[in-house]
């Protein structure tokens, strides 16, 4: 059985007692569990998860939700350059827990348009092509969505010890890249080790691709598979420094100044 069709529907700003909840740090010492209970009871069903289905952090709060939630709303961003090992995830997720995942695309126009003025893999020649093509297929693309999915929060599996600029995310946020909907991060202070001993324990299914070395999967041409002992997001944008390794999907433009 799927879930139903999301609502859809502009967002709706947080109430006061989140914004003096947040600003008052509240929500720093609560565990993943309290965060999540709070977060649906608070938000569902104006509440999605962002999974990617290229890293195991999405899996394992689909698997933490679902217990509670089993019409959990989850989406994802296919930008069409996705190995097919990620479109087999989705599939295997959706049988498994039943669940209809909301697939969100990129504008096709945009993206003609863009490949015929810097061609198939323009993100090889440059940061600022590469952060074009992350724009056109993720970033726009999810601003789309949250304009127009009725969604008054979202949850997001980063973790602090995953790259330098995601040190200082925190468990629950104001996204004003999006409007000023509540950005959730439950599993911020959790370890590789920690993520990895869940997907273990309560067999949950993740990216095959991750038993060939790719500690993260996203876009087929931007991911590859890592050497034992290389820092684990050295496997995505390998070709750039690692202040650059965001898509903006995470990143304030304004704040760092090219974050897409
Ligand atoms: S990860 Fe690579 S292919 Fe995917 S949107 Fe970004 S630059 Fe384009």
């Amino acid at each position: 059985m799927v879930s139903p069709v999301p609502i859809s529907a502009p967002s709706r700003a947080p109430s006061a007692a989140t914004l003096d909840a947040i600003r008052g740090g509240s929500f720093a010492r609560w565990d993943a569990e309290r965060i999540l209970s709070w977060s649906i009871e608070n938000f569902h069903p104006r509440l999605v998860l962002s999974a990617s289905f290229g890293n195991p952090e999405g899996m394992v709060l689909l698997d933490l939700m679902h217990r509670t939630v089993p019409d959990v709303r989850v989406f994802t961003l296919d930008t069409g350059r996705l190995p097919q090992a990620t479109h087999d995830l989705i599939d295997r997720v959706r049988d498994r827990y039943g669940v209809a995942i909301e697939v969100v695309f990129p504008e096709p126009a945009d993206v003609v348009q863009m490949v015929r003025e810097h061609g198939q893999n323009l993100f090889y020649e440059s940061v600022e092509k590469r952060q074009l093509c992350c724009r056109l297929r993720k970033v726009e693309p999810m601003r789309r969505y949250f304009a127009t999915a009725g969604v008054d929060a979202w949850i997001a599996g980063l973790r602090r010890e995953q790259n330098v600029t995601r040190t200082d995310a925190a468990k629950v946020e104001i996204d004003d890249a999006h409007g000023g909907i509540v950005k959730i991060n439950p599993l911020v202070d959790w370890t590789h080790e920690r993520v990895w001993d869940y997907v273990r324990d309560h067999n949950v299914p993740v990216n095959r691709l991750h038993k060939q070395g790719y500690p993260s999967v996203g876009c087929d041409p931007c991911s590859r598979a890592i050497q034992p002992g290389e820092d684990v997001r050295a496997g995505r944008w390998w070709w750039e420094n690692p202040e650059t390794k965001e898509c903006g999907i995470h990143v304030e433009e304004e704040s760092h100044g090219s974050g897409i």
